[in-house]
């Protein structure tokens, strides 16, 4: 269901384990009258209802009277469906033959950008095989210079499919305009959203409708819960599955690109129910703190971690100081695997 026509959940009605569809149904009928509506969402314990409408009519309803209804909880964040209030178990989010969240570590990796066939076809295939379990490459690019190379656009995507088909990894892929939707959802497993387009919520309306995981990165100033709002936004036209990407803010310290709030990971995961990674290449710029700020997103409790590498950094038409080359990749993804056994999780 969407929430397309507006509204936000008030109010959560949480089923008794076993309660059935009847019992349901009775609800959604005794909301209806009301002139409130109900976003059922079905667990494998007990079923959650959303309900949006007037606060005080809701309030005034003798729900709790109701045979089916275990308890009755406003939900007091402005953010709803994506918070921990409105879901308590971890989501766990499948692309393709891998999952991310509730116990499964991503490893996402590949180049900032896709310059050409070989090269993204050979970051596929060393990413695959040092254990990355999805495949990321900017398509379009948002370049804070009109005159930096701004992406292959539509080839890339060709290009990444390909580089699916034969590794099998997922593609991960930013779409910065929504007149490229379809292009984008077509050939990438995940979207992505960028940074600077975290705000942008006639695209974040865009991409709520679209039946991909979306991976979204917070803005260069963005708070937290202007992230989880963010989030929110995508998750009101019906799409929940969303992973959200600690990649770093402005302060006013210099010595690295951004400053990773490692703090946001715990944070982030006490506020809402999404898998949350982290992303050391663009909080740090710096390929040198890639492994160990990649351990301590693991150890904090980060569901996976998003890094560039590039088969030659040195000649990368974009971010080539922050990606690691293939045989450093390797000895980091090495590492990482063993952060994320020690942490009791598993990778993908
Ligand atoms: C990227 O992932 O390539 C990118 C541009 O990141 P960000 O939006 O975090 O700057
Ligand atoms: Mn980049």
């Amino acid at each position: 269901m969407s929430f397309a026509e507006g509204g936000s959940i008030e109010m959560m009605i949480v089923m008794r384990e076993g309660a059935g569809e009847a019992e349901i149904e009775q609800i959604l009928e005794r909301l209806a009258e009301a002139g409130a509506t109900g976003h059922v969402s079905t667990g494998d314990v007990v079923t959650v209802i959303g309900v949006i409408g007037d606060r005080e009519v809701i309030a005034g309803l003798p729900l709790e009277a109701y045979a089916g209804v275990d308890k009755v909880l406003p939900i007091l964040k402005p953010y709803k469906l994506v918070s921990r209030e409105f879901k308590r178990r971890d989501s766990v989010i499948q692309v393709g033959d891998t999952r991310i969240g509730g116990g499964h570590v991503g490893l996402i990796a590949g180049p900032c950008s896709v310059e050409s066939r070989e090269q993204l076809l050979s970051s596929a295939r060393y990413v695959k095989a040092a254990g990355a379990t999805m495949l990321r490459g900017g398509a379009f690019k948002p370049r804070t210079s009109p005159y930096a190379f701004q992406g292959l656009g539509v080839d890339a995507l060709k290009i990444l499919s390909e580089a699916r088909d034969e590794t099998g990894l997922p593609i991960v892929t930013e779409l910065m305009d929504p007149r490229h939707l379809e292009d984008v959802r077509e050939f990438a497993d995940v979207i992505q959203i960028g940074a600077r387009n975290m705000q942008n919520f006639q695209l974040l309306s865009a991409v709520g409708t679209v039946d991909r995981p979306i991976l979204l990165k917070r803005g260069l100033a963005a708070t937290i819960d202007e992230l989880l709002m963010a989030a929110e936004y995508v998750a009101k036209g019906g799409n929940q599955d969303i992973i959200l990407c600690e990649r770093g803010i402005r302060t006013f310290e210099t010595a690295t690109r951004n400053t990773l709030d490692i703090g946001a990971v715990p944070v982030l995961k006490q506020r809402c129910h999404l898998p949350v990674v982290v992303d050391p290449s663009h909080a740090t710029g710096r390929v040198d703190l890639i492994e160990p700020l990649s351990l301590a997103a693991i150890a904090a409790g980060a569901d996976g971690l998003l890094i560039e590498t590039h088969p030659s950094p040195e000649t990368a038409l974009c971010d080539g100081g922050q990606s690691l080359n293939p045989g450093d990749f390797e000895k980091t993804a090495a590492r990482i695997k063993d952060m994320i056994e020690w942490t009791g999780r598993r990778l993908g």
